[in-house]
């Protein structure tokens, strides 16, 4: 391959939102079968919305919201935006606000000492911003949880059945649904919707055209991962689920191992890894920069469709030089 045909490619592959850290990754690029794709923010929109939020018999949905709401402004995950979002409006104050000390406040509540787990949800100590001030009273503080289901009961606390329920409703409705928890005790369910991008499907449709088999990778619940494959086309069996982060990197190594050149496109600090171990990996320019760093390629739309420019431009450029 003459050094010049490759920088042509890579330099209309900028002009196509398409940016190619180098030369080289065009021939990796022509010769990949598999394309693992990510869900949260690559196939569907990295933009969640809260639907609803269900209380625990004893607690009120005000609460499980405001809680969650200060826990998660401290985090960077689509679900914390939405949540963290969904609590500051439905308060009479301002967006969330550093509280110094890597803290924040929204509304009333202020969190500090914020924890993540990775594929299970995040932590933070919680307490009144401004109450008792001067008085001396000692309002207290907790530590509040928020996360999948299964991790919440991993941290000790009860899980009311209404609690369960809600969540496996949710979840086989295709909604993402996340529990919040202190004092021991599950509080409440918050319910997410993810819509798919519109131009998944197109996506998904090029890229089996070229050859390619799309598989979903997620550590979302079966239920949205499911809702979310099949509104895109890609077939129940090409969806896997409930995935950590390190587990992430592992299927990729499987299905190399298995001799397949696999790309993987993700967005997210929990792609990095997986972006970087597979043949080819390309990142949603609305990611994280932890993901474009981890990537070969990023497409800087945002759009996975741009996924299919870039093999079509690297074969095209690949046989020009041939
Ligand atoms: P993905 O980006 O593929 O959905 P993640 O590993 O980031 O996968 O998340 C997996 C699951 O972990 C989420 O569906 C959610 O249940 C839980 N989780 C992750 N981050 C958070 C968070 N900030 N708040 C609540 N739950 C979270
Ligand atoms: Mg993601």
């Amino acid at each position: 391959a003459t050094p010049t045909a490759l920088l042509v490619g890579t330099g209309r592959g900028a002009q196509l939102g398409v940016l190619i850290k180098g030369p080289e990754v065009l021939e990796s690029t022509r010769r990949v079968d598999t394309i693992v794709l990510d869900k949260t923010g690559t196939v569907t929109q990295r933009r969640m919305a809260l639907e609803t939020v269900v209380a625990a018999p004893g607690s009120a949905e005000d609460d499980v919201l405001a809680h969650a709401a200060v826990v998660e402004a401290l985090s960077e995950h689509p679900i914390a935006q939405a949540v963290a979002a969904a609590g500051a409006s439905s308060d009479t104050s301002d967006a969330p606000h550093d509280a110094g000390a890597d803290g924040v406040t929204v509304g009333s509540l202020q969190a500090f000492d914020f924890r993540s787990s990775a594929g299970g949800g995040v932590e933070a100590v919680v307490r009144r911003a401004h109450a008792g001030l001067g008085t001396g009273t000692d309002l207290g503080s907790r530590r509040v949880v928020v996360g999948q289901l299964a991790w919440i009961g991993e941290q000790g606390l009860t899980v009311p059945t209404e609690v369960s329920d809600a969540v496996r409703d949710a979840e086989s409705s295709g909604a993402t649904a996340v529990v919040a928890g202190w004092d021991g005790a599950a509080r409440g369910v918050l319910v997410l919707r993810d819509p798919v991008n519109d131009t998944s499907a197109e996506a998904v449709a090029e890229l089996t055209a070229l050859g390619l088999r799309p598989i979903l990778l997620t550590g979302d619940s079966e239920g949205s991962a499911l809702t979310a494959a099949r509104a895109v086309g890609i077939p129940d069996d090409d969806v896997i689920s409930r995935v950590l982060p390190q587990d992430k990197v592992d299927v990729v190594a499987r299905l190399r191992a298995e001799g397949k050149v696999v790309a993987m496109v993700g967005d997210g600090v929990n792609d990095a890894a997986a972006l970087a171990g597979a043949d080819l990996g390309l990142a949603m320019g609305t990611g994280t920069d932890v993901a474009i760093e981890a990537s070969d390629i990023t497409l800087v739309r945002g759009d996975l469709r741009s996924a299919a420019t870039a093999i079509r431009l690297s074969r095209r450029t690949l046989r020009v030089i041939k």
